[in-house]
């Protein structure tokens, strides 16, 4: 990796940490927030050839059929802003959908989790219904090429096939999310990074789960095999 990239993501990730140690004592949501808010200020100034052109486009949903990572405060996020937004009739076919698909999670062979298309609870008529809460790590997916996507698609049993993506804006994103892990740690709170479907799942059914998170105890359960080390098909 250039040094340049390299010095992104070090600015990025102290900026990030700095900002989230101040905003952590109102709550994790102000921090996660703000994590939020300094990703995208970071990228709106990055050089436009640093910025796109992206092969994404709405409607196009192949990577929200893999494995999603993310901290304790972005499942608690989604929770919260689909008891916020939803219906009672909504909230309770998603509350339905996590169950489903946490429950097939749980019933695949561990090889098997990475390797199977499925899709995520809150893709919803080909789109995200949790758009404005969507976790930090959908928030950095992105690609350059479609046919990328749909030919890992289209072949889940092969983990080493990837998509071209700008090198910029990912380090952009990772050192976001390292200055959010970062000031966590600092503050004595769960920094893990939980597989999104199962942990919303485990939120929704405990409501100890928050109460863990802000004792300083581990959030949640790690039902799923080490899905960290994951090659293409978590993010
Ligand atoms: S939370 Fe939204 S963007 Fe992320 S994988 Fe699920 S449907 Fe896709």
């Amino acid at each position: 990796m250039s040094d340049r990239y390299q010095a992104l993501r070090v600015k990025v990730a102290s900026l990030s940490r700095e900002r989230n140690q101040k905003a952590l004592p109102k709550g994790s949501h102000q921090a996660l927030r703000q994590t939020q808010r300094l990703i995208e200020e970071q990228t709106r100034i990055l050089p436009r050839d640093d910025r796109g052109p992206l092969a994404c486009r709405a409607g196009c949903n192949f990577c929200c059929h893999l494995r999603v990572l993310c901290t304790a405060p972005e499942v608690f996020a989604v929770i919260d802003w689909m008891r916020a937004q939803a219906s009672a009739e909504d909230f309770k076919q998603f509350r339905q959908r996590v169950a489903a698909t946490a429950e097939t999670l749980h019933g695949l062979d561990p090889d098997k989790v990475l390797r199977t298309n499925l899709a995520c609870p809150n893709l919803v008529d080909g789109h995200c219904s949790v758009y404005a809460a969507r976790p930090l790590s959908c928030r950095a997916y992105h690609s350059l090429s479609r046919e990328a996507c749909e030919t890992s698609f289209n072949a889940p049993e092969n983990l080493d096939l990837g998509h071209p993506q700008l090198t910029a804006l990912a380090k952009v994103h990772e050192g976001g999310l390292a200055g959010l892990i970062g000031a966590l740690d600092q503050a004595g709170l769960d920094s893990r990074q939980y597989e999104l479907v199962t942990a919303m799942d485990e939120a929704l059914r405990d409501p100890a789960a928050r109460t863990r998170f802000e004792n300083g105890e581990r959030a949640f359960s790690t039902p799923l095999t080490d899905i960290q080390s994951s090659g293409s098909r978590a993010f």
